[in-house]
């Protein structure tokens, strides 16, 4: 069965969803979720298994505040079954399995290999506005990139990250993260152009691409790469 991934939804409506990778990241996600509900803005959020699992209060917040969720992976790594282990504990404390996954660092082989990835009901979901803001360290810059960019259109998906890769508490906290100090803006941005802010679930994913090996595996094991390259017949 080919991989098939989306990077947006139907361009004939006036819909954007702001994605959110990488957290639960508490108190951040919680400074994400005023400023979207001040906004009367709906977010998606792309939770990592390893901080639903020590964070678990601030994955039930974004629950409570109705927010859509989506698997992406367990370790942030690519290891096989990283997503099945992830689906395992977010769909357990959902009490439904999630409905969107994200491959991360474009690493679409492992999901090849996943059975939750790979499952009917299951839409892997990419981006076609891709701000780059963890490598920002200028709120300024970050706002620009999302409000400039020129696939910005009906149905897009922004990806945004509001997690961090720090084990420790006190470096994940001293940590800067100058997307919350972008997002008013890029909302109220967003909004002023006529976008409705919606979550993934509120919004008709089309187009999708079938995936191709592509070279893109470069943060996988060995043992992927060299099936990466087994795959696309030639090295990356
Ligand atoms: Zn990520």
């Amino acid at each position: 069965m080919p991989l098939k991934y989306y990077t947006h939804g139907r361009r004939d409506e006036m819909k954007v969803a702001l994605t959110f990778d990488d957290g639960p990241n508490p108190p951040r996600t919680d400074q994400v979720m005023e400023i979207l509900e001040s906004r009367g803005a709906r977010g998606t959020f792309f939770v990592l298994g390893k901080w639903v699992e020590r964070f678990p209060e601030a994955f039930q917040r974004i629950v409570d505040k109705g927010h859509s969720i989506g698997n992406h992976s367990h370790l942030h790594e690519a290891h096989l079954g990283d997503f099945d282990r992830a689906e395992a504990l977010i769909g357990n404390l959902l009490g439904r399995p999630t409905r969107f996954l994200r491959a991360h660092y474009f690493n679409f082989f492992t999901c090849l290999y996943s059975p939750v990835a790979m499952s009917r009901d299951m839409k892997i979901v990419d981006a076609d506005v891709n701000p780059a803001d963890y490598a920002k360290a200028d709120p300024k810059a970050i706002i620009d990139a999302t409000l400039e960019d020129p696939a910005l259109a009906g149905g897009s998906i922004i990806d945004l990250h509001d997690g961090r890769e720090f084990d420790d508490d006190a470096r994940r906290l001293a940590s800067p993260l100058p997307m919350i100090e972008a997002l008013p803006a890029i909302v109220d941005g967003l909004q002023a152009r006529g976008f409705e802010l919606v979550g993934l679930d509120e919004m008709e994913l089309v187009d999708p691409i079938e995936w191709q090996p592509d070279g893109r595996g470069n943060f996988a094991s060995p043992e992927v790469r060299a099936a990466i390259q087994g795959l696309s017949g030639k090295a990356d």
